[in-house]
């Protein structure tokens, strides 16, 4: 039987006669049940109707992205360093083109994943590629399809290639993480972000949120706590979740600027 995948989510569930009778992550407060039901798809049913497009953003990072989009439209970056490629955030589709195509690039050395929503089938291109994924532990409890290549790693930071660390910073997830890259930015550093530090329209501008589908705030306390933790690391540039969302320059200042108004509006500060 194949494998059962959430289109709202793109979770990815064990291979199972019929699919789940529900999505725990669409369940929770941060996703959503579409009104009219969950409803699931394969993954040869999805390559039957979507492929990935690349991007090169610059020299050693691509996006993978899925068209026309799938479940939260999330883009993956492949990361590639001196002791091999990362894939960071996963996205549900993994054809043949891709793989072929990341088989050219050298394959794929580690996977990390910023928060649950992106775990999608981490699984298949783990085995696929035959590397570990990089998960961070408080967030164990979202794993719907346990393997092997999983590892959930504890504390605050975890260098996973020389430049490249993984920094926690909790917020929408406990163990929401995001990926500092040294060199990214022509060598004036970068951070790969996911949802836990979101690129806004503005591009000069951050948001975090506890739920973006419901719009529900992270507290104070919590947005000056991951405005500090970045604070002491150099980077320039930010490549939010999303293809086109990427603070190109100042992104350092931007999330200062950004977390500071935040906090003012949720303490009752209107100009
Ligand atoms: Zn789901
Ligand atoms: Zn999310």
């Amino acid at each position: 039987m194949p494998i059962q995948i959430c289109t709202t989510c793109g979770t990815s569930y064990p291979d199972t006669p019929s699919p789940p009778s529900d999505c725990p992550i669409c369940e929770d407060e941060r996703q959503f049940v579409p009104p009219g039901g969950q409803l699931w798809t394969t993954p040869e049913r999805l390559a039957s109707g979507h492929v990935n497009g690349w991007r090169q953003l610059e020299t050693a990072l691509f996006e993978i992205h899925t068209h026309p989009p799938f479940a939260i439209g999330q883009r993956a970056l492949l990361l590639r360093t001196a002791q091999g490629n990362i894939l960071w955030d996963c996205i549900a589709l993994l054809d043949n083109a891709t793989e072929a195509l990341i088989r050219e690039l050298g394959g794929l050395d580690a996977i990390a994943i910023s928060h649950p929503h992106y775990y999608t089938c981490m699984q298949d291109w783990a085995r696929r590629f035959n590397c570990p994924v990089h998960l961070h532990g408080a967030d164990s409890e979202w794993v719907m399809r346990s393997d092997p290549s999983l590892r959930h790693w504890q504390g605050e930071t975890l260098e996973i290639a020389q430049g490249v660390t993984l920094i926690r910073l909790g917020g929408h997830f406990a163990g929401g993480t995001v990926l500092h890259w040294a060199d990214g930015a022509e060598g004036r550093g970068a951070i790969l972000s996911g949802d836990i530090v979101q690129v806004a329209a503005d591009l000069r501008r951050v948001s975090f949120l506890w739920s973006y589908p419901n719009m529900m705030p992270l507290s104070a306390r919590t947005v000056r706590r991951i405005a500090d933790t970045l604070a002491s690391w150099n980077f320039d540039r930010i490549y939010g979740a999303f293809p086109g969302r990427q603070v190109m320059s100042g992104g350092a200042a931007a999330i200062q600027s950004s977390a500071a108004r935040y906090i003012e509006l949720l303490s009752g500060y209107q100009p």
